[in-house]
């Protein structure tokens, strides 16, 4: 179904290579308002380092105001050496960490997808990995890396003490279990919620929530595992998952080593959706990567991340799933063309600049009939 729509979206270039792909990105975008019955007013607000330098904060209440009331936010990537000394709070992930949190972007989406023609860039066997499409969904904005109570105190003369707590209510894990079976019932049906069940009481809460959710969607097959195996059966054997579920850290952690076996970070794109209220946004689409300071400037970066986290956004706060499917469309066909950015590139291939590919996925655009 293609709808005539106005819609307002947010970019947040961020640090680093957050703003040599948001170029490329733009690129994209103003192809779309162009080219399709889409009207979209960007705007663009600074987050993270670039807002310490100019507000003296991660995430100014200007910022913060301005997006929360789009329909969807992209962003780039936050951080760098610069801001490494800075107090936890002060930092520039912090300003990442606050929009999660205030727009309450519970769940996590993480596509690891192998295109074919990077298949040799993997440091798995090709056999492994040929034709995987996993969906990690990562609970965002609860767990251990917000449970209080927090923090390193002293208890002896030359001794500290760190503590982090691991929380889940029943409610948090219930509304991400239910984004979970619904995702599954879209897919192949099938479930893989990840815990360890056997040792931490609050991934005990965890599975027994999931499974009594589980009895609303009969048709998904529902099966948990220890993190500490899914992360060997990850490598092991990565096509037997389809969608996983699981808590903020372990997500986190696993998320990162499905990326590899898609060969590079600069591939992999991410959603975090919360729940829709009228007039604030809900959902925000960023790649996984981070802004990446040993590249940065050098016009290297890979700008597919942020370009599919765009295509992200398109099926999942617009409904256009045709959209989604021909950005992803150009980008193989880009692919099987033998263009690359350095981080994908192995030999007899034709290497290319960040803005020569985005370059490249606009060509490829005005080839295909919409
Ligand atoms: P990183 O993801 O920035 O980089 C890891 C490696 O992957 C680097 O070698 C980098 O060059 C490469 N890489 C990443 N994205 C790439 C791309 N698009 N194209 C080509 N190569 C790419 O992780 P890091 O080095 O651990 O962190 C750097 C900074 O980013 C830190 O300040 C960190 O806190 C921050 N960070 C931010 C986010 C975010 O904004 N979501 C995520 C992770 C890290």
């Amino acid at each position: 179904m293609i709808m005539s729509k106005s819609l307002k979206i947010a970019l947040l270039p961020g640090d680093g290579i957050g703003n040599e792909i948001s170029v490329e990105l733009i690129k994209v975008l103003n192809w779309i308002n162009n080219n399709t019955d889409l009207n979209i007013n960007l705007i663009e607000e600074i987050v993270g380092g670039a807002s310490i330098d100019k507000y003296g904060t991660p995430l100014s209440d200007k910022t913060f105001e301005a997006i929360s009331k789009t329909d969807a936010i992209i962003l780039g990537a936050v951080g760098g050496p610069k801001w490494e000394g800075l107090s936890f709070e002060k930092r520039p992930e912090r300003g990442l960490l606050n929009i999660r949190k205030k727009l309450d972007l519970f769940a996590n989406f993480r596509p690891a997808i192998v295109f074919d023609a990077l298949i040799s860039s993997s440091s798995l066997k090709a056999d492994i990995i040929r034709g995987l499409d996993i969906l990690i969904i990562r609970e965002l904005t609860s767990g251990i890396y917000f449970g209080e109570p927090r923090g390193i105190e002293k208890i002896g003369k030359d001794e500290f003490k760190g503590f982090n707590t691991l929380i889940y209510t029943s409610k948090e894990i219930e509304r991400i279990a239910e984004i979970a079976f619904k995702s599954a019932l879209s897919r192949s049906r099938r479930l893989c919620s990840i815990d360890k069940a056997n040792v931490l009481e609050s991934t005990e809460l965890w599975r027994d929530v999931v499974t009594k959710v589980s009895k609303k969607y009969p048709e998904v097959e529902l099966s948990h595992m220890y993190v500490d195996n899914a992360s060997m059966q990850l490598v092991r054997k990565p096509n037997q998952f389809d969608v996983i579920v699981t808590t903020n850290m372990f997500g986190d952690i696993l998320s990162d080593c499905a990326s590899m076996l898609t060969g590079s970070l600069g591939m992999l794109p991410s959603a975090s959706i919360g729940k829709k209220v009228d007039g604030i946004c809900n959902a925000m689409y960023e790649p996984v990567h981070g802004s990446a300071p040993d590249i940065s400037g050098k016009g290297i970066a890979n700008p597919f991340a942020m370009i599919l986290s765009m295509a992200m956004m398109f099926k999942y706060s617009f409904n256009r799933n045709d959209l989604f499917m021909l950005i992803n469309k150009v980008i193989n066909s880009i692919l099987k063309k033998g263009y690359r950015t350095k981080d994908i590139f192995s030999s007899n291939e034709k290497l290319v600049s960040t803005s020569e590919m985005g370059d490249l996925v606009v060509e490829e655009l005005a080839n295909e009939k919409i």
